[in-house]
């Protein structure tokens, strides 16, 4: 802004305060010199009279002489500054009171004269001074007003030192970030009042202001840095300082311009710990899990340490879900997730890289055998009832271990190892936990060349069914066959359903394969129909796959139509956990299959989480107890108590009872015992080929078998 100005461009009037009339005439005269003017000039007698006319707008400077009629002495400077603050004021002195004048310039006046000295042109320059210099002065006070409201209304903080570092400025934004109002900051040390640290290594962070003074340029502040309030409070900051330099170039100060990003850097630091934990259990993840392994490894290499992951996997987890509804399965793996917690170091890494599978990272292993003391205490402590909802859910897991450097030299592999371990321990039986042994790879591979032949298997035709009958336990009349598929393989020989009924529902296969296996045994219980053998129904395993897929109940009955079976000869056997799942539409389904006219089987009762009273509203004709409990009659006597029961328990929901496994002939002897209608087993006949059972059909079990 220029603040030069001409004083032309000012209005001049003038305001003499002049008690003495030969004197203002005098004063008068000389400012009416048109060389050195023109002034426009009131004139008053009396200070009162002044007032009067300051009152009113226009007056450009006054010319006082402090003796008047109504006041005098400094006194009348005083009133008068009080009654024109912003007006410059000219004092004229008499020869003897120029130590009042003094006094009066002391206190703002602009400047003073000596009447008896007075020329025009000393008079008018002294005069063009004063109003110029009033003029430069408000110019400024505006341009400084216009900067302060602005430094002010910004949101960043603003703060300045001199050249020493002391501070000069701070704005609004500054107190109120700093802590420190603008008075107390003021001339202190910059280090005191703009106190700041890594957010990191909490060290000392260097003041910008410093760099920006010795390197005459903006620079950035330390990443990270965080502001430390004198009340201990700590802001994340973020900005730059920059030099101030004079009029010459020279660097006089330094400014900086910082704001608050505690906000945004909690938002970033959220947001990254969101990328790399699970959000129901707030676990890390697979990201997180990777991360602090592939360190631990490193670690353990320079070091020579060894360290172990357990590759944690629920049983039957989808059972509970599925039964008990996502919600509380939701609560059960956070309440896993507590505990597993709970069981390792703080140096640990329990992780959760998705589903039912929990990862935990023992960092600092001493010997392979703390890694078993581990997997022992997770056991135990998972088996524990979870209390959630009003429910005690049970659940236990399976646990895989490997260990560095042994297993893996990199996490990835590692995790497998972890991984195939924990499948040997689900195979084991489930709830216990394996370490990881190489040929437990060869199986690994083994599954997956298994995996590969049996997409061909259906076309190759190399599947085939094999038959097991049901024997009334009072009469010995076969009433009934169960197909049971058989996988011969080119070059392993006959594969159990065991083997191959997981992997085939893993990989999508077990739809396909299941279409054939109805329509081969309806096929099947037709041609012995025609044969003009004895009429028996024939039953299939339905897997949880096959049951909830949507074409299902449409599939039955094309391939009833297709083979032309009626469909009281067709048995379906489905386990408890397959009803369990979704109950409400499974008892939908069971119902349009009751309609259709098909049987239906409850399989391996008892080892599943029955509901009695959902099982009491399925349309169910037959409970097949599970061979568990037939194995346990001949144990010892408290078992028998429990085979019974269940034996009781289907009698009391009305349903024909058939043992499975039946395999000595003192199960038969209790079993008959226990009114059990029927049973199944290799004491009777194993499952086998389709003439050999259209035999049995013929001759029926032997009559000594069952007497
Ligand atoms: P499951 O339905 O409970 O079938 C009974 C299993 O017990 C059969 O095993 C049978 O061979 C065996 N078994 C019968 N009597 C005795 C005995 O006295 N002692 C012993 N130790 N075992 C006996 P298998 O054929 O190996 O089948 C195993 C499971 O595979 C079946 O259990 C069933 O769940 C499933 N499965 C078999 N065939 C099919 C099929 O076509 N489709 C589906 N989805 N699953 C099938
Ligand atoms: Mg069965
Ligand atoms: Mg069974």
């Amino acid at each position: 802004m220029n603040t030069k100005m001409n004083v032309n461009d000012f209005h001049n009037k003038l305001l003499l305060i002049e008690g003495d009339p030969a004197d203002a005439k005098v004063i008068q005269a000389a400012l009416a010199d048109v060389r050195y003017g023109p002034f426009d000039v009131e004139s008053v007698r009396q200070l009162s009279d002044a007032y009067e006319r300051l009152g009113k707008e226009g007056i450009a400077a006054v010319l006082v002489d402090l003796f008047l009629p109504d006041s005098q002495g400094i006194e009348t400077f005083n009133k008068l500054l009080l009654a024109a603050p912003h007006v410059p004021i000219l004092v004229l002195s008499g020869p003897g009171d120029e130590d009042i004048a003094m006094q009066a310039l002391q206190r703002g006046a602009q400047d003073y004269l000596l009447k008896g000295e007075l020329t025009s042109h000393s008079l008018s320059r002294a005069l063009r001074n004063m109003i110029e210099r009033k003029a430069v002065e408000e110019a400024l006070f505006i341009e400084k007003e216009r900067a302060q409201v602005t430094l002010n209304s910004i949101g960043d903080a603003v703060l300045s030192t001199d050249i020493s570092g002391n501070v000069t400025y701070l704005n609004h934004a500054a107190e109120s970030l700093t802590g420190w109002s603008r008075e107390e900051a003021l001339r202190r040390p910059v280090a005191e009042v703009f106190q700041i640290i890594d957010g990191a290594t909490r060290q000392p962070a260097r003041n910008p202001m410093e760099l920006a003074v010795q390197q005459n340029k903006t620079v950035g502040l330390t990443a990270n840095c965080i502001l430390i309030r004198p009340d201990g409070l700590e802001c994340a900051i973020e900005d730059s300082a920059a030099p101030i330099h004079d009029r010459r170039g020279q660097v006089t100060g330094a400014v900086i311009v910082f704001h608050d990003v505690t906000a945004a850097r909690a938002m970033s630091f959220r947001m990254s710990h969101l990328a790399q934990h699970d959000s129901l259990t707030d676990l890390p993840n697979r990201l997180l899990l990777n991360d602090r392994l592939t360190r631990a490894i490193a670690s353990a290499r320079r070091n020579g340490n060894r360290l172990a992951v357990l590759f944690v996997d629920l049983d039957r987890f989808k059972d509970i879900n599925d039964s008990l509804g996502h919600a509380i399965g939701d609560k059960l793996l956070q309440s896993v997730a507590e505990r597993l917690v709970a069981r390792v170091r703080n140096s640990d890494t329990v992780s959760r890289p998705g589903g039912d599978e929990f990862v935990v990272l023992l960092s600092e292993l001493e010997h392979p055998e703390d890694a078993a003391v581990c997997a022992k205490k997770m056991l135990t402590a998972l088996t524990a009832p979870h209390r959630i909802a009003q429910h005690d859910v049970h659940v236990t897991v399976s646990i895989g271990v490997s260990t560095y450097p042994e297993d893996g030299q990199d996490a990835e592999t590692l995790v497998k190892s972890a991984d195939t371990a924990m499948y040997q321990a689900k195979e084991n039986g489930r709830n216990n936990y394996e370490f990881f042994r190489q040929d437990m790879n060869i199986r690994a591979v083994e599954r997956q060349s298994l995996e590969g032949s049996l997409s061909r298997a259906l076309e190759r035709h190399e599947f085939v069914l094999h038959y097991q009958p049901k024997i009334n336990l009072e009469k010995g009349a076969i009433t009934g066959a169960e197909a049971l598929i058989r996988w011969l393989h080119l070059d392993r020989g006959l594969i159990p359903p065991a083997q191959f009924v997981p992997i085939a529902e893993d990989t999508g296969l077990l739809l396909p394969i299941g279409q054939w296996v109805l329509h081969e045994a309806c096929r099947q219980a037709r041609a012995w129909l025609d044969a003009g053998l004895r009429p028996v129904p024939v039953a299939v395993n339905i897997s949880a796959v096959e049951f909830r897929d949507k074409g299902f109940l449409e599939g039955v009955r094309a391939i009833l139509k297709d083979t032309r079976l009626e469909p009281r000869y067709l048995e379906l056997e489905l386990t408890e956990s397959v009803l369990m799942q979704h109950a409400e539409s499974s008892a939908s389904v069971l119902q349009a299959l009751k309609t259709m006219g098909v049987q239906l089987a409850v399989d391996d009762f008892g080892t599943g989480y029955s509901s009695l009273s959902y099982l009491r509203r399925f349309p169910i004709d037959t409970l097949k107890v599970d061979r568990s409990f037939v194995r346990q009659i001949t144990a010892d006597a408290d078992d028998a108590i429990i085979a019974s029961a269940v034996i009781s328990m289907g009698k009391s929901l009305k349903l024909r009872v058939v043992a499975e496994g039946v395999e000595t002939r003192e199960q038969l002897a209790f079993l008959q015992d226990q009114r059990c209608d029927e049973g199944q087993g290799y004491y009777f006949s194993r499952p086998v080929v389709a003439e050999q059972f259209a035999k049995l059909l013929g001759t029926g079990i032997s009559e000594t078998a069952i007497n």
